[in-house]
């Protein structure tokens, strides 16, 4: 099947996602999306966290390699790396993450996966148009300084969100549900070490493709963890009275 679609038309419509990503951003201090500690039965029907987890994340992948099974597959080494990186990431939030998790019985609201969902649609076709169409990288790219500084802030994001989620998992024992201070490491300076390595991993990407799907979906990265970052932060204010009063929420010494 032929697709066709002009890099201006999809230029047009990268910048208008990132411009409701921008927006999203400023929304969610107002309004924090109700999952994990803030979930809520007010949205609607509710499902399985575990599934809502596996759905949401799961959608990215399946979109990403069906625009690149529609459209091109035989792209260059330096694209699979990149993708790689991508799967790699993903593999591992829809699939491992949701049988980590401690959170047995609980629930989320229908509503947000269905967000979720669509946030993965846009981010998917972004990414799985612009590897098939429009990415041309040389060979010798793995060698540019912006793949070597963007791999590295990526390795590093990513080694971060995984041993701060880890940590988090760990505060229950098998069969708890309730919350804990997190102590030690960079749970010194921040309340949300692990939102804090996902924004440095998606901003490695977008330095290591050079690349305004990465671009755009690092923006919605942020928009999605800052706020949520803040509002995880007042959560933990507003329920120990003896919560550490100078760490701050999301990067260290600064916010
Ligand atoms: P949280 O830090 O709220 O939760 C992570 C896990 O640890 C959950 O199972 C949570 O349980 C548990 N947990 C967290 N804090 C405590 C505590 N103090 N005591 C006991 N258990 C705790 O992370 P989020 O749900 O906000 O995000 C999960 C992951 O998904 C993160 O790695 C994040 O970076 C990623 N993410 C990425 C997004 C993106 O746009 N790229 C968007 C949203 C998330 P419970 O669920 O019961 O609260």
């Amino acid at each position: 099947m032929e697709v066709i679609i002009t890099y201006d038309l999809y230029q047009w419509l990268a910048l208008a996602w990132m411009g409701i990503g921008i927006l999203v951003f400023f929304y969610l201090f107002i309004q924090t999306a109700p999952y994990g500690r803030h979930t809520t039965t007010s949205w609607g029907p509710l499902i399985d966290n575990r599934l809502g987890w596996f759905i949401m994340e799961f959608t990215v992948l399946l979109v990403l390699y069906g625009w690149l099974l529609l459209i091109r597959f035989n792209l260059s080494i330096t694209s699979w790396l990149m993708i790689g990186l991508f799967t790699f990431h993903y593999l591992n939030r829809s699939f491992v993450f949701p049988l980590r998790i401690r959170t047995s019985g609980k629930k989320m609201p229908f509503l947000i996966a269905l967000m979720a969902i669509v946030f993965n649609l846009m981010n998917g076709s972004l990414l799985g148009i612009y590897f098939a169409w429009f990415a041309d990288y040389p060979d010798n790219w793995v060698y540019d300084p912006r793949f070597i500084a963007g791999i590295l802030l990526f390795i590093t994001g990513m080694a971060i969100n995984w041993h701060a989620d880890t940590r988090l998992i760990n505060l229950r024992k098998p069969g708890e549900t309730g919350y804990k201070i997190p102590h030690g490491w960079l749970f010194k300076y921040i309340s949300c070490p692990n939102l804090f390595g996902e924004i440095i991993e998606w901003l490695g990407f977008a330095i290591l493709t050079w690349s305004l799907p990465g671009v755009v979906f690092f923006v919605w990265t942020f928009a999605n963890l800052v706020p949520r970052a803040f509002a995880h932060h007042r959560w933990y204010r507003n329920h120990f009275s003896d919560y550490p009063p100078n760490r701050k929420a999301v990067f260290p010494f600064i916010w």
